[in-house]
């Protein structure tokens, strides 16, 4: 998807940032006390205003880097600078200049929603003058003014969410991380979110946000890291991302196993196509050629030919799936599919 997004930022925004890259790492690493290398050398540099996604399975290091950059973990070794500052020395600045919304919602029950507000604005110390208007900014931001005086306990899982981030702006921070925001959330409340965060995006600040789900990514970032045992395995844009898969995807279904592995046999000895990659799907098989749009439905034929009743088929255009299916070898599990 590309975005048209104005790049005049508003001052506020502009009087932490010392330099051009909101964050800056250089071979960051974190093993854990049981030898865990969570994080095995990671250099990474993303540019003000950017909505970057850092993609990957459960348990391939999104979150431990995240940490360390928040100044909640220290790296066994490595450097970083987020917003110009030193992860080392000055961890404190940091901490003023960035809103970190964690994946465990990080609201109290027992307040109200604008209470919660207030309480982050004096922790952040937002001066007192200013701190009403900004509550009430930030309420209308997140659209929960309407029920703004009553219990958070009350609220719907995705109303926590919105007000988490409402939270993680109160000092107007030009750099927020957010950890698997919408994880657990249905697709309707999703949705909502992510119109939050691009409102946030366009109003100049730049976005780290560690998702599981292929479509979030693919819908909100401008750059995509895919992150596999803690390493990057490949940077870019969502669409470059996908042309690195090459050509389109012909998947066809059958009826038992064993005419999978034969179809698949026969798909990767044609000499239909000059490059191929199969795989196998849950009901069949997974094709992606340059040339599928030409002549994928010769390798149809030739498998009827072959005694090998198709029983459906469909032909599309590479989706992040099929990027991580080919970079890593592995598919990634996508909640929606886990459901
Ligand atoms: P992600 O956020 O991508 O799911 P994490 O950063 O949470 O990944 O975890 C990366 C790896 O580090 C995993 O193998 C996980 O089991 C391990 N890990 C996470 N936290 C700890 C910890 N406190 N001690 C030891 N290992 C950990």
């Amino acid at each position: 998807m590309s975005k048209t997004k104005d790049t005049t930022k508003p001052t506020h925004l502009q009087k932490t940032k010392k330099e051009e890259k909101s964050i800056d790492t250089r071979n960051l690493k974190l093993t854990y006390s049981d030898g865990t290398k969570a994080v095995n050398g990671i250099s990474l540099q993303i540019p003000k205003g950017e909505f970057f996604g850092f993609l990957g399975p459960n348990g391939a290091g999104k979150t431990t880097f995240i940490k360390m950059l928040v100044t909640l973990l220290n790296p066994t070794s490595g450097k970083a600078k987020v917003n110009g500052y030193s992860l080392k020395k000055q961890p404190q600045v940091i901490r003023e200049t960035i809103g970190y919304m964690a994946q465990e919602t990080n609201v109290d029950g027992e307040l109200t929603a604008r209470e919660n507000i207030r309480f982050a604005c004096e922790a952040y110390g937002v001066p007192k003058k200013k701190r009403e208007k900004r509550i009430n900014e930030l309420l209308e931001l997140v659209e929960l003014s309407d029920v703004a005086n009553k219990r958070v306990k009350g609220y719907s899982g995705g109303m926590k969410k919105r007000l988490d981030v409402a939270t993680a702006l109160v000092h107007e921070p030009p750099l927020v991380f957010l950890d698997e925001p919408t994880t657990g959330l249905d697709p309707k409340s999703r949705k909502k979110l992510w119109d939050y965060f691009e409102r946030i995006n366009a109003e100049g600040r730049t976005i780290f946000l560690t998702t599981q789900y292929l479509e979030e990514a693919d819908q909100l970032c401008d750059r995509i890291a895919v992150i596999q045992e803690g390493e990057i395995i490949s940077t870019g844009s969502p669409t470059k991302l996908k042309q690195k898969v090459g050509g389109h995807i012909l998947e066809i279904s059958f009826d038992g196993d064993k005419q999978k592995k034969k179809a698949a046999e026969i798909a990767k000895k044609t000499n239909i196509y000059d490059d191929t990659k199969v795989d196998f799907t849950e009901k069949g098989i997974k094709v992606a050629a340059e040339k599928n749009q030409i002549s994928g439905a010769a390798l149809l034929v030739e498998l009827q030919e072959n005694n090998l009743p198709i029983k459906g088929f469909n032909l599309h255009e590479p989706t992040l799936n099929d990027v991580f299916l080919t970079i890593t070898g592995k598919k990634i599990k996508d909640k929606k599919e886990e459901k």
